[in-house]
């Protein structure tokens, strides 16, 4: 039930951001203090100040958050420009902020509650983002991260209407993060039945999803930065068309559910039939150069031509929401 996110937010969002159609990413919005009242509890690394804003490009390199290498290389005029900042930049940098701990641990649901409360009597401890998943088989349900999607997309909305530039992006981006964790198979189910049943008795059955989970977040990443297809997959993102999902936030959170839900057992398969016992054994990190022999020897064709589709379809979808945003 670990649920790692995956390390490309930043990335994604970045080409996202510059070629959704009417999105003018370019154009520069000033910071006003959050002035909203969120219903959300969260932990003491909720920030609201303008953190990221105005940082240079030397400045960015030394957050060491997450690998910005890519945004730096092609976006050169990061430096400050008076106190505005472009929507570009805010919608970018504060896609990965969900990740840094703002709600590590806080659990909403009573289900999820209970699946813990039993998990700590089998001395399993879980410290992780409950609100960035949803976990379902069949009709059982956990978790909420359908729920966080519509929560920062609501306040969107609110700040919009306040005619609050800065923090319709800002909430914005925060919105899209939940969504793109949503389009994370893992995100949805954490193995197949009879895996998750083991969970319980075997401890290294913990190991190995999580592992699995991992390595497809840090597939992810390679595929936009250093695979051999990564200027594929770029144009693929670049060129994609948005797609409206209609009906309300929450609905639009709980189809990319469906969609994840559907993709998961392929995904699974292939990961488990490509890396065998790379998965095995303690919990382990996969940088993107662990993918590079593994693609040259042509093993990850088959797991490549399943993600594609995956990478296409969370395109259409966020350029959909940003479009729907700004109406
Ligand atoms: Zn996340």
């Amino acid at each position: 039930m670990s649920s790692f996110s995956w390390y490309g937010h930043r990335q994604f969002v970045y080409l996202v951001s510059i070629s959704t159609e009417g999105f003018d990413y370019d154009k520069t919005v000033e910071y006003i203090p959050h002035n909203y009242i969120e219903t959300r509890k969260y932990t003491e690394f909720y920030s609201t100040e303008p953190i990221f804003d105005y940082l240079k490009i030397d400045e960015l390199k030394n957050q060491n958050l997450e690998n910005l290498h890519f945004l730096i290389e092609n976006h050169k005029n990061l430096a400050d420009i008076g106190s505005k900042v472009p929507v570009w930049k805010v919608l970018t940098l504060y896609t990965s902020f969900p990740d840094n701990g703002m709600d590590f641990g806080i659990v909403d649901d009573e289900t999820t509650k209970k699946i813990l409360s039993v998990a700590k009597f089998f001395g399993i401890e879980y410290l992780t983002t409950f609100r960035h998943g949803k976990i379902k088989y069949n009709v059982f349900e956990a978790l909420n991260g359908d729920e966080s999607f519509a929560y920062y997309f609501e306040l969107s909305r609110y700040a919009q209407s306040k005619n609050d530039k800065y923090w319709q992006i800002r909430f914005l981006s925060y919105a899209l993060h939940y969504a793109m964790d949503l389009f994370q198979p893992y995100h949805i189910k954490i193995g197949e039945p009879l895996e998750v049943m083991q969970i319980i008795w075997n401890k290294e059955m913990i190991n190995y999803l999580t592992n699995c989970h991992e390595l497809y977040d840090s597939y992810l990443y390679f595929l936009l930065t250093e695979s051999k297809h990564a200027s594929q997959v770029r144009e693929l993102v670049l060129n994609s068309k948005p797609l409206f999902v209609s009906g309300e936030p929450l609905q639009v959170a709980r189809e990319i559910v469906i969609y994840s839900y559907v993709n998961f057992d392929e995904i699974h398969r292939t990961i488990k039939s490509t890396f065998g016992t790379d998965l095995t054994g303690n919990l382990k990190n996969f940088p993107p150069n662990f993918f590079v022999s593994f693609e040259n020897s042509g093993k990850l064709e088959e797991l490549y031509a399943k993600s594609l589709p995956i990478i296409e379809m969370m395109s259409k979808v966020l350029k959909g929401i940003i479009i729907l945003n700004l109406k």
